[in-house]
């Protein structure tokens, strides 16, 4: 009779094969759920299901896939993600207020600058170069 604690099935039953090629039936914890993709939920491949104690012994290569967010997302998450990353995806009306926006502030930092120079009394040679300044997006970087 198996003593009152293994009469649930709190613990696992594995069969073993002792040396004596007798099969016995040990009791054991269960395994932790399987790990879960981040973005969809589905169980991972290639992360092992094991008590903390077994993975902190694991080399890190196998706990989990070694490529770009492994073991956090499934592969096709993962392929999405990058493909999102490399071009992400805008609606159409979005880009066009993101423009607006940015031009109306590129228009106002222009005026600023002319009335600055104005307010100075400054030659019309800095005007000049402040015109230049606005229409340059990305100051060069040397
Ligand atoms: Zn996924």
């Amino acid at each position: 009779m198996p003593a009152g604690r293994f009469k649930s099935r709190t613990f696992r039953r594995v069969f073993v094969r002792t040396p004596g090629a007798r099969t016995v039936l040990h009791y054991r914890k269960r395994k932790p759920k399987a790990a879960k993709c981040g973005c969809c939920g589905t169980a991972l491949k290639g992360v092992p299901r094991e008590r903390p104690y077994k993975m902190s012994n694991l080399p890190k290569t196998k706990k989990r896939p070694e490529r770009p967010f492994g073991g956090n997302l499934c592969s096709r998450c993962m392929r999405k993600a990058v493909v999102e990353k490399a071009r992400p995806v805008e609606k159409p009306e979005e880009v066009k207020e993101e423009k607006e926006a940015k031009s109306k502030d590129e228009e106002k930092k222009k005026q600023e600058k002319v009335e600055k120079t104005e307010k100075k009394g400054k030659t019309e040679k800095v005007k000049k170069e402040a015109a230049k300044e606005a229409k340059e997006d990305k100051p060069k970087k040397d």
